[in-house]
């Protein structure tokens, strides 16, 4: 039997018994990890606090012959001000949904790890529009994951003039207004929402947070990123639908 010790966050539970569950841990050390939690649901287990969802903590992990067992978890953030803020809570069950669906088994991915950590901290201790949030933690993270559209300049005739500019889905970036005729997929954009586009793709991961919108830029980053997230990831991410049926 090996041990693994790592820190990590739970993104996932799975109840698989009357006292047990299984959690997903997004681990610094192998990216994903499924480990069993054998008695965590009983009140006085010492897994109890440190493996529900979001808690971020350093594991104690063995290996069996099939998965991973909790031995011990110290929690390091257990982000607690997310559970009592229902719109809070619903952004990072969004942007959970989307790191379940892109980090993988083995594949260690501590710079995307600390987009999501640095993301939730924003979200549960500072009072930064969660809307906002969301659309620099979704486009951040597809730059990262190799898909970063073309903020540059007009992608296709290499303007930096941004006056009359759109955001093509088509190529992936701006298109100046000379160019946008020319393609059907192209939306055209404010000045500003160029700009946040440009700041997000660009800003050093320390200042990627320190900066606000208009409500008119926030609104087109959302049509942009939903789009954009739809295309590259094949999956419609529908959670904060619910927020805005009830006008959050
Ligand atoms: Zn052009």
């Amino acid at each position: 039997m090996s041990y693994l010790r790592t820190k990590g966050i739970v993104i996932k539970e799975t109840n698989t018994g009357e006292a047990d569950r299984i959690v997903t841990i997004f681990s610094n050390s192998k990216g994903k990890i499924s480990a069993a939690a054998k008695g965590s649901k009983r009140p006085k287990s010492r897994l109890a606090a440190g493996t529900q969802l979001l808690c971020y903590s350093d594991f104690i992990l063995f290996k069996g012959s099939d998965i991973y067992s909790i031995n011990t978890c110290d929690i390091i953030e257990p982000f607690y001000e997310l559970r009592n803020d229902i719109v809070r809570l619903t952004h990072a069950a969004h942007i959970t949904d989307i790191i379940n669906d892109v980090i993988q088994e083995n594949q260690p991915s501590p710079r995307v790890l600390q987009l999501y950590l640095n993301t939730l901290y924003i979200l549960s201790k500072t009072q930064k529009s969660p809307e906002l949030v969301t659309r620099i933690f979704e486009l951040r993270l597809l730059s990262m994951l190799g898909y970063a559209p073309y903020v540059n300049g007009c992608i296709q005739c290499g303007s930096e003039n941004l006056d009359g500019i759109s955001f093509s889905f088509q190529k992936c970036g701006f298109v100046c207004g000379r160019c946008k005729p020319s393609d059907e997929s192209a939306m055209e954009i404010s000045t500003g929402t160029a700009k946040a586009l440009y700041y997000i793709v660009h800003a050093n991961i320390g200042d990627l947070f320190k900066f606000g919108t208009s409500p008119e830029v926030l609104r087109e980053l959302g049509i942009i990123n939903r789009r954009y997230l739809r295309e590259r990831l094949e999956h419609d991410y529908t959670k904060l639908d619910f927020l805005r049926s009830i006008n959050l």
